[in-house]
């Protein structure tokens, strides 16, 4: 894909951008493993003391900043200053809990001492996708230089301008120079800058395919890697739910950015004796969403980040309704320039067809009817992903079994499903393995050193 900016409320290109050739980002790669020698020795108070600047540098910078993330991917203006203001806070969580989560961990033996200390690894490829082109990156970083690693940005092609912006603030912030670096490069260099030997480890965030290549590629190479892929998450609402609420949050929860998130709701699982009820609040509710220019303040849903995006959506339901699906509102991409696709919900979409198990990234949701507990759990869990879960029920009983038995890295009781820098977050299944966020996230990327003296 070309590096370009293009707005996708209205297809105009911005800006474009040669890919760096292969000389520049082996310079770029020494950079980098010449910044970490250095890097790693560097006080945890004073790195901390940047990455409070930089929380600072993106809640002061913000309505600019946001205005970049909205011009290339679309979101409303007021998501993107949400999405800021997050990554402001994650970079606070670090610098205060760094200091425990790398302390050195005592374990008792016959030794006179035996404990466990955490190294960081060296130079970290971070390969991010464009649907939070700040918070995918910064819940990348935080972690990664408050454990004393340097990082290497592939941002997504259509997202320059973001990636280039954050290697700014970070420069700003006071890390030195080759601590953070953006990588204009395409998806097919990846291959080139993660069998360099001098680099340490590899994240992605983003599709099947690309973690199926990137993450076997770091198997070949014994790298280790993180994947966080799609998600095709459930929303359960059994009998006892408070049904106002579950439907109020199940219509944000499919809505978020646009429907563009991996943990977005995106089959709704229904008890059979609320089903009808329940159908038609939700139909409602997202035939009140308002779809328009994403700049506007009472905007909910923009346009989808891309052209192809809208047509893969498109064809996505057009497939849904051949194959005998239910179209209950919406189905039809919407006049006009951008990306804009009608808010949509789809029932009795047939277990044999291809949307049933794909994730569908816009504002489309699939509907199920399901006839106990039982049924309900086999649904949720039919699908290849196991990113999240969103279960609403006041049962204590039903509780205890969602929690037990969806097969995903989380499980929101009654409350709808969000990363949060305290919390472990990630997959199982076809959505990736490995964590980000709280300490588990930062271990990832650090070496368990066990010492031992006699
Ligand atoms: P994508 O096409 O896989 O792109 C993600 C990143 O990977 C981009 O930087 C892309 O570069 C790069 N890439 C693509 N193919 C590659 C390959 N073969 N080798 C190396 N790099 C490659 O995904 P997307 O469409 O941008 O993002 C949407 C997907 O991300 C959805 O499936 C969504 O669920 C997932 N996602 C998951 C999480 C999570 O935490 N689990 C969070 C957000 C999004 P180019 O842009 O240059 O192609």
């Amino acid at each position: 894909m070309a590096i370009a900016s293009i707005n996708p409320a209205n297809g105009k290109l911005l800006r474009s951008f040669t890919p760096l050739g292969e000389e520049e980002v082996r310079q770029r790669i020494g950079l980098a493993a010449e910044a970490f020698r250095s890097y790693r020795e560097v006080p945890l108070e004073h790195r901390a003391l940047c990455m409070r600047r930089l929380a600072a540098l993106l809640e002061e910078e913000a309505d600019e900043l946001a205005r970049t993330i909205t011009l290339e991917m679309g979101k409303p203006l007021r998501a993107a200053q949400a999405e800021l203001a997050k990554c402001a806070l994650a970079c606070r969580y670090y610098a205060e809990n760094a200091g425990r989560m790398l302390a050195p961990e005592v374990i008792p033996t016959e030794a006179s001492s035996s404990y466990v200390r955490w190294d960081p690894l060296g130079v970290v490829l971070a390969v991010m996708p464009w649907n939070f082109p700040f918070w995918q990156v910064f819940r990348f970083l935080a972690p990664a230089l408050m454990a004393g690693n340097v990082g290497l940005l592939k941002h997504a092609s259509n997202v320059p301008q973001c990636g280039l912006a954050i290697e700014l603030l970070v420069r700003r912030a006071g890390f030195p120079r080759g601590a953070f670096q953006t990588l204009l490069i395409e998806a097919s260099q990846v291959e080139m800058v993660l069998g360099d030997e001098r680099v340490a480890a590899v994240t992605l965030t983003g599709s099947e395919p690309a973690g199926r290549s990137v993450g076997a590629q770091a198997g070949w190479l014994i790298k280790p890697s993180v994947l966080e892929l799609g998600g095709s998450d459930p929303f359960i609402v059994m009998g006892s739910a408070d049904l106002e609420l579950a439907v109020e949050t199940a219509v944000r929860a499919r809505c978020v950015n646009s429907g563009q998130s991996c943990i977005a709701a995106k089959r709704f699982i229904v008890a059979g004796e609320i089903y009808e009820a329940f159908a038609q609040r939700f139909v409602a509710g997202m035939e009140a969403m308002r779809v328009g220019d994403p700049m506007s303040e009472t905007t909910d849903i923009g346009p989808l980040a891309t052209a192809r995006g809208v047509d893969e959506l498109e064809a996505q339901v057009k497939a849904a309704a051949a194959a005998g699906a239910t179209v209950l509102t919406g189905g039809e991409r919407m006049v006009g320039d951008g990306n804009y696709f009608e808010p949509t919900v789809l029932a009795d979409v047939p277990r044999s067809s291809a949307v049933y198990r794909d994730e569908i990234f816009g504002p489309v949701a699939m509907l199920f009817r399901a006839q106990d507990l039982d049924e309900t759990i086999a649904i949720a869990n039919d699908t290849p992903f196991g990113l999240a879960a969103s279960a609403w029920t006041r049962d204590p009983g039903e509780q205890q079994r969602l929690v037990s038995e969806i097969e995903a890295g989380a499980v929101f009781l009654n409350a709808m499903v969000a990363s949060d820098p305290r919390l472990p977050f990630g997959g199982i299944k076809h959505s990736g393995y490995g964590r980000e966020l709280s300490a588990a996230g930062m271990r990832e990327f650090m070496n368990a050193k066990t010492v031992v003296i006699a």
